[in-house]
């Protein structure tokens, strides 16, 4: 009997048959409290009535039009509609399927639209497991090690992870911008390099917000030698952090390029890049598409997504709950000192777990990860070594399953 590939490796043992809110339920029926979103996607809860309702009315019409053939109302209005929430001047967009997709999209537009072939990533992103992304990834060997050669022409640039560094967060700026400064003097001339690549908060690299000043910085020197800033936001966008955008918290920090996916579209397979449209209509005319791209059906559930994301006023709620998860993560770590770091923006909350000896431990970060997963709480470990544990409830999350959520933490660590 065929079985799913060995390569696949699972955080928990649950086979999930029907999902509600926070909820997940296994074939006996048992309740987990979802605090994973399918790593970040299901931003309206799973099976939001909502969102249900527009897909099944969707199916009913047109489930595939295929973009390069003809367009479909779903993706015309879901391109006006984004327009209400895209940064300023950001009018132009392109959609996909996979964050990965959008990561490979953004990289042909930015080496079309400049002309230089070089790309500057920063240490522990993740821009996904395709070659082209792959190659701007460094959040952890796996996600590299083997499949290589990879794309030439990437320059690693230092992140400002002040919890690692052993630094104040000002001085990991610092550090971080002069170790930018120093690539463009060494590595990779600013003549050669088309864009800067960056997730607002490191996700799959351990839960780190990148201080406003940081941002702020890049875009200074992406200004100053013509580089575009390329702000990943497949992980950040949608509301996760309590504003729109990720990048919001740093005012005045407006990217080239946006790319989004995951909450985009509720679980719907949709991603994006948005820039404006002087710099897209730089791409050579049909170097980008997919099948599947812009689908009906998950245009649909987008629509949705932006029309509950807004009714029920999920960015302030992922503000609310998200410094209620903080708070309450902060005050666990406080009893355990295995757990060395808390921090986090909105619902994107990370506890790292180190060694006395400040070492990274995944061994009891991981044992904590399964001894939730069995008091009905899901939850995920990121980082190079694995040894952060990552909560990412949907943006619907309420008080009291914070509270649910930070009980069972409490007793599985
Ligand atoms: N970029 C970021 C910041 C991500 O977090 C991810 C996925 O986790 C990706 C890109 C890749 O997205 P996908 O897995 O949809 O290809």
């Amino acid at each position: 009997m065929p079985q799913l590939s060995p390569v696949l490796k699972q955080a928990t043992p649950v086979v999930a048959t029907r999902g509600e809110g926070m909820y997940l339920y296994d074939a006996d029926d048992r309740r987990h409290l979802d605090f994973t979103s399918g790593v970040g996607v299901t931003s309206t809860g799973h099976c939001h009535p909502r969102v249900v309702e527009a897909v099944r009315q969707q199916a009913g019409q047109l489930i595939h039009g295929q973009y390069t053939t003809v367009l479909h109302n779903q993706l015309l209005q879901l391109t006006e509609r984004l327009g209400d929430v895209l940064p300023p001047g950001l009018d132009s967009l392109f959609f996909l399927n996979s964050g990965s997709e959008a990561v490979e999209a953004a990289l042909r537009l930015a080496r079309h639209a400049t002309g230089r072939q070089n790309v500057i990533v920063f240490d522990g992103g993740f821009h996904g497991r395709t070659m082209g992304a792959a190659s701007l990834t460094t959040a952890g060997t796996r996600f590299r090690a083997g499949i290589g050669p990879l794309m030439p022409g990437v320059a690693v640039a230092p992140f400002p992870s002040a919890f690692r560094l052993g630094m104040s967060k000002e001085e990991a700026v610092e550090y971080a911008l002069r170790g930018l400064d120093r690539v463009l003097a060494t590595v990779t001339a600013p003549a050669e390099t088309a864009a800067m690549f960056v997730e607002p908060v490191l996700g799959e690299g351990g839960y780190i917000p990148a201080p406003a000043a940081f941002l702020a910085g890049l875009r200074e020197r992406a200004d100053r030698h013509g580089i575009l800033l390329v702000l990943d936001e497949v992980q950040t966008g949608f509301g996760r952090t309590g504003r729109f955008w990720a990048h919001q918290h740093s005012a005045g920090v407006v990217p080239d390029v946006v790319i989004t996916a995951k909450g985009l579209a509720s679980g719907f397979p949709l991603s994006a890049i948005a820039a404006p449209t002087e710099l897209m209509a730089k791409a050579w005319p049909g170097s980008q598409g997919g099948t599947y791209g812009g689908n009906a059906v998950a245009c649909a559930a987008a629509l949705a997504t932006l029309d509950v994301i807004r009714d029920e006023r999920l960015v302030a709620n992922a503000a609310e709950q998200g410094a209620r998860l903080l708070e309450g993560l902060r005050k666990v770590a406080s009893e355990f000192p295995v757990i060395a770091d808390v921090r986090g923006l909105g619902l994107m909350a990370g506890s790292e777990f180190c060694l006395p000896d400040g070492s990274p431990d995944p061994l009891t970060a991981q044992r904590a990860q399964r001894a939730a997963a069995e008091r009905g709480l899901l939850l995920l470990p990121c980082g190079e070594h694995g040894n952060i544990i990552r909560m990412i409830p949907a943006l619907v999350v309420k008080a009291a399953q914070i509270d649910e959520a930070l009980t069972l933490w409490s007793a599985a660590v």
